[in-house]
């Protein structure tokens, strides 16, 4: 069995690498915080299944030396569904980028959400289909360009999170790639709570994200513009709770937005099974 605690760069195939991921995508450091909070769980190798949709960021399946699982374009939630219903014993960790989780996939994340069922769903949320060169997402703000936007986008974005704790679950956070230690804590706390957990992971796609809207990360788009971003607008949960609704405008929330206690889906499920067993 691996030691986990020593490296977690074992946690990586080094017989994929190089990986397909631009220079200054933020993918990496997600992917990284996901094995530091792995290591610091205290999982071992063969307990952790991750499974991932379609999008630059569910590579990250290939790239994660667990029982891994690279599914079809916004299914990676049914999928894990069924992983973790057969396997209650395994830790599941779904890999999703924002396309992925929020529009094919949006009602998998949903009634993930509504069951509890004990998943953590990593969102690498860059804003864009990176994978397919720049479409708007369900995550995209109001105004910036893509390809399917050449003059901006006219639509307001979801924010994942308050989608999540809407429709149920019982764990919620949010960071960046720029605040990476922090992100790697709440997944790590996402893991380790039972039911479903989902962290919003905001990360840059410099290529396509950035390039086009230029005007928002300091006249660059580039990777460090992005990051300086991500500095800029975000605000520790505890001093949101201290602002007004006016100066929140144009910032988002970091750190641990929900953590309750409430039955997972393949506890109640269980107990459901064995109630109606009939005795032979
Ligand atoms: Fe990352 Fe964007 Fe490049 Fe995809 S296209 S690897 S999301 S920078």
């Amino acid at each position: 069995m691996t030691d986990l605690t020593s490296d977690y760069t074992k946690l990586l195939r080094q017989e994929r690498m190089p990986h397909i991921w631009c220079s200054g995508c933020g993918n990496g450091i997600v992917l990284q915080a996901v094995l530091r909070a792995v290591v610091s769980a205290g999982l071992e190798q063969d307990k952790v299944a991750v499974v991932s949709g379609i999008g630059c960021s569910s590579r990250a399946a290939l790239y994660a030396n667990f029982d891994t699982l690279h599914t079809t374009h916004g299914r990676a939630i049914a999928f894990a569904t069924g992983l973790k219903l057969a396997r209650p014993d395994l830790t599941v960790i779904v890999l999703t980028g924002d396309g992925d989780c929020a529009a094919i996939g949006g009602n998998h994340l949903i009634h993930a959400a509504r069951r509890n069922i004990d998943l953590t769903a990593v969102v690498f949320n860059n804003s864009t289909y990176g994978m397919t060169s720049g479409q708007y997402s369900p995550t995209t703000a109001t105004g910036a360009k893509a390809t399917t936007a050449p003059y901006g986008s006219a639509e307001p974005p979801f924010d994942l999170c308050k989608l999540a704790e809407a429709a149920g679950a019982t764990y919620v956070a949010r960071s960046t790639t720029y605040h990476a230690p922090q992100l790697a804590s709440l997944i790590e706390r996402a893991i380790r709570h039972r039911g479903f957990s989902l962290v919003d992971c905001i990360t840059a796609c410099p290529t396509y994200y950035g390039r086009r809207n230029r005007d928002m990360f300091d006249g660059t788009g580039d990777a460090v513009a992005m990051m300086k971003w991500q500095r800029d607008h975000a605000v520790p949960v505890s001093q949101a709770r201290r602002m007004s609704p006016e100066e929140l405008e144009g910032k988002f929330v970091i750190g641990e937005l929900v953590n309750v206690e409430s039955p997972d889906y393949s506890e109640q499920y269980a107990k459901l099974v064995l109630s109606k067993a009939v005795p032979h």
